[in-house]
């Protein structure tokens, strides 16, 4: 990677655009604000961040997450310079990818082993835990300081990409990192219970309402919901308010694979799949998705339940 890229396309950029993915989550939500606040402290620049859809509440204690626009209060579509965060394919910008695409330079930073490299400049690492760790080895490698804002919005990246520490993307080298922005003025127990602790009822309402209506199949090998928009009215739910289920069904000991298939309309279904030891971004990248190797996703152009058992068929294959 060519880190000296990243300063000088800064440094010649006038107007910056920052883009997080469709669904935001934590990383890359704390990845974007943290460039921006990077992007500013280092360079004296103000770039805009462009959210796609809603911004999960409990992610509203991030610094900045208020200046964060929607693609359609954009002003200015023309920009010098033009940066994906986190953001596997560019079908995940949805709206946003006109302004990306008609920006002068494109710079793509991201750690999804399916991203194909979309930007002009591309800081892509596979073995990365979240794109903040991505940034943050950006910073290191040119010097670039980390303020307690952007440390905050950075160690938010690292903890929930790795499920809180969890995941197998957990490296000794990701805990180091972690604990450099804890001497920067990240503080561990206030971000986890802001991410973890701070569930809304209608949520954590879902959860149950899911886990109780989880479906098992090949002697319990595979756990699976369905969560109709009717699911949704009844608990008063908010779309990012399904998150956490799937990984809730994969904590079963005899899951080898979960996956959750959401409706959003009737012939549409969104999909999360996780899983303990099979590629499930293959099973994605069947139906046009993509992600890691044990957290993917897809959209599937069919019914809930012609989803779940299109779904259902080609996990089989594997197991
Ligand atoms: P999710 O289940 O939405 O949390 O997504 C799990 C992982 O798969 C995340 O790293 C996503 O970025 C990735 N992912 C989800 N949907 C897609 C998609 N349609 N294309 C590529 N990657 C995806
Ligand atoms: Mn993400
Ligand atoms: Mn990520």
């Amino acid at each position: 990677m060519n880190y000296q890229l990243f300063k000088e396309s800064i440094e010649k950029a006038q107007n910056i655009i920052i883009f997080s993915h469709v669904n935001p989550d934590g990383d890359t939500l704390g990845s974007m604000l943290a460039l921006q606040i990077i992007i500013n402290t280092n360079f004296n620049k103000n770039p805009q961040t462009v959210v796609l859809g809603k911004v999960p509440d409990i992610y509203n204690f991030l610094p900045l997450i208020d200046k964060v626009k929607t693609t359609d209060q954009i002003v200015s579509d023309k920009y010098d310079l033009a940066i994906a965060v986190d953001i596997a394919a560019k079908d995940r910008m949805v709206a946003g990818i006109g302004i990306f695409e008609a920006a002068n330079l494109r710079m793509n930073i991201d750690h999804h082993k399916t991203n194909i490299g979309y930007g002009d400049i591309n800081f892509i690492n596979p073995d990365a835990c979240s794109a903040g760790e991505v940034l943050f080895d950006i910073c290191t490698e040119l010097g670039l300081k980390i303020n307690a804002d952007a440390a905050k919005c950075l160690y938010t990246s690292i903890l929930t990409d790795t499920g809180g520490f969890r995941f197998e993307n957990t490296a000794a080298s990701t805990l180091k990192k972690a604990a450099l922005l804890v001497d920067l003025g990240a503080v561990p127990s206030e971000i986890s219970r802001l991410c973890y602790e701070s569930k809304p009822k209608p949520m954590v309402m879902l959860q149950a309402n899911s886990l109780i209506n989880a479906q098992f199949e090949l002697n319990d090998k595979v756990a699976y919901v369905k969560i109709s928009d009717d699911d949704m009215k009844k608990f008063h739910a908010q779309n990012d308010h399904t998150e956490g289920i799937v990984e809730a069904l994969r904590q079963i000991n005899t899951t080898e694979v979960s996956f959750v298939v959401k409706e959003i309309d009737q012939q549409t279904s969104k999909v999360s799949l996780r899983s303990k030891n099979i590629d499930v971004s293959k099973v994605a990248a069947v139906f046009g998705g993509g992600g890691h190797t044990f957290a993917a996703g897809c959209t599937i152009k069919k019914p809930l339940k012609i989803a779940a058992e299109k779904l259902l068929e080609e996990i089989k294959k594997y197991l």
